[in-house]
């Protein structure tokens, strides 16, 4: 099936496995089979979700002719991250924009926090860092400096969107839609549910406007790590209306009510660790050898668990983890995760 003719740039490693989850279904004593989409295992700097959307990102700004590369996040973001090893393998300058989330916490001061994880991998891959007060005006100040800096020195900046999250980067996870389906039909899996984390949201409109124009109707049930659910249902409709110019084919029809986010797992806030995140997180390690991170997939793996554990995700056979990566950021948190000895 031909999804879209959008300029792709090739950065990850597809398809990532579908594996099963026994030694997790049999600690819970799950009635569903339970799997693992190991899109971990996406490959480009240690991997995660981001790989997918950049490829078609990146795509984008070769089709633009540019030469620099801006991205913003958090200090610890694996977007940064990822869009740092694209530039660098793709040859565009990449300058990163970084904010610390934890302002007011303990985390925020942390020399660790503010140098190791994604931060140490960012310098390392060549990128460009420049740290910022704020994730709000403080850092489109500074993007916008930068773009006008670069175009007075003749070159051409690409501002790649936020997360990689618009109707372009969504695409990427459209295309996981459709691998996941053909790996269901070669393994005969029947899922009901698709369990994934909602953050900048383009995952999660990617995957569920791709599993509609594929003519699947499998619930994909976003866990948020921020916001509030009405925020990232929001997200996501705006998304998938984005991405309304690039499919190939029909354009997909999504309804608002088949967009389903849980915010019952965000804890304190954004990239604050939750003891359930960080309970989960020591769980998925000693029942399926999987790294998780304290951000994104420990909290959806709370909410997974918890959901698969109250029989609420039960009216299918099987379900989905969609593993998004994210695990460098572990080394930033090493409070959280200190090692009693024996
Ligand atoms: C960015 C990210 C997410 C969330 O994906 P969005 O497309 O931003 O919603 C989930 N998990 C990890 C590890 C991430 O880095």
């Amino acid at each position: 099936m031909l999804l879209t003719n959008l300029p792709k740039a090739r950065l990850a490693h597809t398809p990532t496995p579908l594996e099963p989850m026994e030694a997790l279904a049999r600690l819970l004593d799950a009635k569903p089979r339970l799997f693992v989409k190991r899109d971990d295992c996406t490959g480009l700097y240690f991997g995660g979700n981001k790989a997918r959307k950049l490829e078609y990102i990146m795509g984008r700004a070769l089709s633009e002719k540019a030469d620099v590369v801006i991205a913003n996040g958090g200090v610890q973001s694996n977007f940064v991250r990822q869009t740092a090893a694209a530039s660098a393998k793709l040859g565009f300058e990449f300058h990163g924009v970084v904010a610390n989330p934890l302002s007011g916490t303990d985390y925020a001061a942390s020399p660790v926090y503010n140098a190791t994880g994604n931060y140490l991998l960012d310098g390392i891959a060549g990128a460009h860092m420049h740290q910022v007060d704020d994730d709000g005006p403080l850092t489109d100040a500074k993007v916008a400096e930068l773009v006008s800096e670069m175009k007075a020195k003749g070159k051409t900046p690409f501002v790649a969107p936020f997360g990689a999250s618009d109707g372009v980067g969504a695409m990427g996870y459209a295309e996981c839609a459709l691998e996941l389906l053909a790996q269901f039909s070669e393994m005969e899996i029947r899922p009901s549910h698709i369990v994934l984390g909602t953050g900048s949201a383009g995952t999660h409109a990617g995957l569920l406007a791709g599993l509609r124009y594929a003519g699947s109707d499998i619930t994909v049930l976003g866990v948020s790590v921020s916001e509030p659910a009405d925020v990232k249902c929001e997200r996501v409709r705006v998304i998938i209306e984005d991405m309304t110019p690039h499919w190939a084919g029909e354009v997909p029809v999504v309804s608002d009510d088949d967009i389903r986010v849980t915010d019952q797992y965000v804890g304190a806030g954004y990239a604050v660790p939750s003891d359930a995140g960080t309970a989960a997180i020591r769980t998925a390690a000693q029942t399926e050898g999987l790294a998780l991170d304290p951000v994104y997939t420990g909290k959806v793996m709370a909410g997974f668990l918890d959901m698969v554990v109250h029989g609420e995700l039960a009216n299918g056979e099987d379900i989905v983890f969609l593993h998004t990566g994210g695990a460098p950021a572990l080394f930033a948190y090493p409070e959280q995760f200190a090692i009693k000895e024996g």
